[in-house]
């Protein structure tokens, strides 16, 4: 089967998927993520929201949309930070797309009043949309692909004997795959990532403002298909359904996937510093706390940890002012 066939049935199988069985995140689950790490991410994401709302023109009805919400921890951050919009919380409509049952019970306790989609299309036409992820696109099934002279030969899973491994398919043409990565060597391997471009074709034809964050690179190459379980780097092949898979994410081809919408690209360390997370902390760390948020700060952007790892990308609508946090 092709990477992404096993991808996805190892995350999202109805049955015995990763996310369909589990909850992954905090200490004692596999991986910890920017909204668990600290409130003050969510906070700034919400403070975002609130500012590109009122640059919309403050509608009086908007579908607010978390993709992949995890806990539900940041909806709930961001929320209570965008209160500081007057009118915002009146004017959102909580919408949460989320394919895990365990995880979506977690977010009805974090979110009362949010609703519930499988996917971006089902969510409600009628009002303008704004939509943030967190992680989300890391987790949608990837295909590689090895160069090998003008051809490609897609990876793929197989067996050898009853265990797991990985193959080539025989070499085909590919112009789409000559056109993104001309500069590549022989030998070298590339990813795509259709889901996660399907998602931001359909944003792209609603209009709508959004602000993904996660790690990868504009436009990267090499193998990142990662396994981890309990915080430490696992097998891929022999951690099928039990450990998390990702894969980095290519912003470029989300970016060119969302054509006519704008793309705003920087780190997530310059992002959250210029949305004022410093001050934030200083606010935060008065009395016995300040170790800790100071901790925090530095976990999410100094540059030696999530800060320069992970990405923010930005897409609006052609003509609406810039939003915060790109310069
Ligand atoms: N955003 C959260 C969680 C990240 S983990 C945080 O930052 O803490 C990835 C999330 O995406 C989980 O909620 C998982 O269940 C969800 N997810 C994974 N694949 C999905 C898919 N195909 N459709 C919808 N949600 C998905």
């Amino acid at each position: 089967m092709r990477v992404s066939e096993f991808m996805a049935a190892c995350l999202t199988d109805p049955e015995h998927g990763y996310y369909t069985t589990r909850d992954p995140l905090g200490a004692r689950g596999d991986f910890i993520t920017g909204p668990e790490i600290s409130q003050m991410f969510g906070e700034m994401l919400g403070l975002w929201l609130a500012q590109v709302w009122a640059d919309a023109g403050a509608p009086a009805r908007f579908v607010l949309a978390e993709l992949g919400p995890g806990r539900g921890t940041l909806m709930a951050d961001m929320l209570r930070a965008a209160r500081l919009a007057p009118g915002f919380t009146e004017a959102a409509e909580v919408w949460l797309v989320e394919t895990s049952p365990v995880l979506r019970r977690a977010q009805a306790q974090a979110v009362p009043g949010a609703r519930w989609a499988d996917r971006v299309a089902d969510l409600p036409q009628d009002a303008p949309l704004f939509v943030v992820a967190n992680e989300f696109l890391d987790a949608l099934p990837i295909r590689q692909f090895l160069r090998e002279g003008a051809l490609w030969r897609e990876r793929m899973v197989g067996l050898e004997g009853d265990q797991l491994a990985f193959g080539l398919a025989p070499a085909a043409a590919d112009p789409e795959l000559d056109r993104r990565f001309a500069d590549v060597a022989d030998g070298t391997l590339v990813e795509t990532c259709a889901p996660a471009e399907a998602v931001a074709a359909e944003l792209a034809a609603r209009g709508a403002r959004c602000l993904f964050v996660d790690y990868g690179d504009w436009a990267g190459h090499g193998d990142t298909l990662q396994a981890l379980a309990g915080h430490a780097p696992a097998d891929v092949l022999a951690t099928a359904g039990t450990a998390d898979l990702t894969a980095h994410v290519g912003f470029r081809w989300i970016a060119e996937a969302a054509a006519p919408l704008r793309a705003d690209f920087t780190t997530q360390g310059v992002f959250l510093e210029r949305l004022g997370i410093t001050a934030r902390a200083q606010a935060l760390a008065r009395g016995d706390r300040a170790d800790e948020i100071a901790g925090q700060h530095r976990r999410l952007t100094h540059p030696d940890e999530m800060g320069t790892l992970f990405k923010v990308l930005a897409l609006t609508p052609r003509g609406a002012p810039q939003t915060p946090g790109f310069g």
